[in-house]
């Protein structure tokens, strides 16, 4: 299973909760999941090729309630199986209560102290300078070399071979 995370919601919390459903299913070591942001107000929550290997789950910005997550995820897992609407309408199973809260989001970075963010810049140029040294050596490499293709010439000419 993959997962890519295209939202603010925590990626270990969504790995976690979307393996537990899935890892049941034969498909479940090749399905890639894209968890993405509700456009608008569609209704869609989620999509899924037949035969498991994509799952898109649409997700809205403003929180979204775990129970909800988890039906997305059990009728699309049943799409990827390859059934259709109609094959699996009375087999939703309840979903337990205590999951109404909603999905929490990624753990927040500290924000870098004015120290810290000197010692980054600095070593963000002391990487610049590297990469245009290693760039200026390859390029007088280069030179040397036609250099000296161009002395080979000049000598033949000199001898009236050109
Ligand atoms: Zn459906």
């Amino acid at each position: 299973m993959k997962i890519e995370n295209k939202t603010h919601y925590d990626t270990k919390f969504l790995r976690k909760l979307i393996y537990a459903e899935l890892k049941d299913f034969e498909f479940v070591d090749r399905i890639r999941v894209t968890i993405l942001y509700r456009r608008g107000n569609r209704a869609t929550t989620g999509m899924a090729g037949f035969g498991g290997r994509n799952m898109w789950l649409y997700l809205d910005k403003a929180g979204h309630k775990i129970n909800d997550l988890i039906s997305t995820i059990r009728h699309e897992a049943l799409h990827s199986q390859g059934l259709g609407h109609k094959e699996f309408a009375q087999m939703h199973e309840e979903i337990p209560e205590q999951t109404a809260n909603e999905i929490p989001l990624k753990p927040r970075k500290p924000k870098p102290t004015a120290e810290q963010l000197v010692g980054l810049r600095y070593e963000n140029v002391l990487k610049k300078i590297k990469d245009k040294e290693s760039r200026l050596k390859r390029i007088q490499n280069q030179l040397k070399k036609l250099y000296k293709r161009k002395r080979y010439y000049v000598k033949k000419k000199g001898k009236g071979i050109i």
